[in-house]
């Protein structure tokens, strides 16, 4: 079971400092992947919790002002990075073919890729949710070899349960797993989105869920714990 905490764009250096602190006292056995913004990344210090990256350019080192390369990444000994968030597909316009590169350009840097994928509220309700699925997942890995398909965690986050405390049926997260590994060979499929401390008791009953991404939780340190007790049980 792994867990990502995705921290979004919050938490000034002392805030992260403090809350580093806070969060590497938890007891857990769960491997606990922590994304903070890019400037944190280069606080962070922990010897139990692993350090991920929510974005990385699409292009390699060099004349590209205000990129962080997956060289850049390494060096600061990130293993795990965001691949593809609904966020950034909103906000930065973030298209198939840059997702597609970053993939790619983690994967050179041994950096494992958590590729991000989801339907909209107006996907779902016009019956069009696989088919965007099977879009996102298609172009993202676009010529990779099955070698490296294997690598890809996927993280399953519907767009409208994000930050919006509504979840899908347990039938509804059964069926879009069982579907996403008709296509991809990945060795993990996390489930993303309003997952709390409460929904996690429905939640847990999916035995496909090889972990979660977590957003607003993350950053509710005795929240985390809950949740983290209750998945616990599970892996013991
Ligand atoms: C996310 O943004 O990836 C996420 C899961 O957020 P939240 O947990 O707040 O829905």
């Amino acid at each position: 079971m792994i867990v990502i905490l995705n921290n979004k764009c919050n938490l000034n250096k002392d805030e992260f400092k403090a809350y580093l602190k806070d969060i590497s006292e938890i007891k857990t056995k769960i491997d606990l992947v922590l994304c903070p913004n890019f400037l944190n990344i280069s606080e962070f210090k922990s010897d139990k919790i692993i350090l991920g990256s929510q974005n990385v350019s699409a292009q390699n080192s060099g004349a590209f002002t205000g990129e962080i390369s997956a060289n850049i990444l390494k060096s600061y000994n990130v293993k795990y990075c965001l691949v593809g968030h609904s966020e950034r597909r909103k906000y930065q316009q973030e298209n198939y073919h840059e997702i597609n590169q970053k993939i790619k350009k983690l994967l050179e840097s041994n950096i494992t890729p958590i590729l991000c994928i989801g339907e909209t509220k107006e996907e779902r309700d016009s019956k069009k949710y696989k088919e965007v699925i099977k879009e996102q997942l298609l172009s993202a890995i676009k010529d990779l070899s099955l070698e490296n398909q294997k690598k890809i965690i996927i993280a399953y986050e519907p767009v409208w349960s994000i930050g919006t405390g509504l979840i899908p049926t347990n039938n509804q997260i059964e069926e879009i797993f069982s579907y996403i590994k008709s296509y991809i060979m990945t060795n993990k499929i996390l489930y993303g989105g309003s997952v709390n401390e409460t929904n996690v008791d429905t939640l847990k009953k999916i035995n496909l869920i090889d972990g979660y991404l977590l957003g607003t939780l993350s950053l509710q340190e005795k929240k985390l714990k809950l949740f983290l007790n209750k998945i616990e049980n599970l892996t013991n």
